[in-house]
């Protein structure tokens, strides 16, 4: 083959790969990351009002309601939040498989959503995903998740959500005392100052 030849072949070869890039890459994206599923339900099956998405129209009212109570929750004892994330609550085990669910019970996707698996209907829990959320919005969610110490984002959620559970699994119950302590210390007027400089 000559060197022109071989030289527009690998073009053509590079050219194939960008086109199939172009189709296969977001195809992947959707299908690996299940949380990108968050982006757009609908897709899912699910159907969305303003803010609730969910899998079983029957229990829109019930997934409505905790959702408010959390959002009056937070908004009035941890921080004011600048936009209201989607919630998706997933009724039915097939959903929560959908979205990617094992152990977890709820996980935050940035500030673009929340997503609650078929276990994990409890009011503390829906908080826990929305204080994540404000850590995301005030600290950046790559900065918080990466770069904040984990006592400082799982201790604040576990603690300032009020989960109930006395003792929760290690590291978590650690992490949930040591936030404890730094709070006292720091109180609420300068949480997220001082948050800056963990
Ligand atoms: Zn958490």
């Amino acid at each position: 083959m000559s060197n022109v030849r071989r030289l527009s072949g690998y073009c053509m070869f590079k050219r194939l790969i960008f086109a199939g890039s172009l189709f296969i890459l977001p195809l992947a994206a959707w299908a690996l990351v299940k949380p990108m599923r968050v982006l757009a339900p609908q897709l899912e099956g699910l159907t969305c009002d303003e803010w609730v998405c969910i899998d079983d129209t029957s229990r829109r009212a019930e997934a409505t309601g905790l959702y408010r109570d959390a959002l009056n929750f937070v908004g009035s004892s941890v921080g004011i939040l600048h936009t209201v994330p989607r919630a998706v609550f997933c009724a039915k085990p097939a959903c929560s498989d959908k979205f990617g669910f094992t152990a977890a019970l709820a996980y935050d996707v940035g500030t673009a959503g929340i997503v609650i698996s078929h276990r994990g209907w409890r009011p503390y829990l829906i908080r826990h995903e929305l204080i994540h959320h404000l850590q995301n919005e005030r600290l950046g969610w790559i900065r918080a998740r990466l770069f904040k110490p984990a006592w400082f984002r799982e201790g604040m959620a576990y603690s300032l959500s009020q989960d109930p559970r006395q003792q929760l699994p290690e590291p978590l119950q650690g992490y949930r005392s040591e936030f404890e302590a730094w709070f006292k210390q720091v109180g609420p007027a300068k949480l997220w100052a001082e948050a800056e400089h963990l």
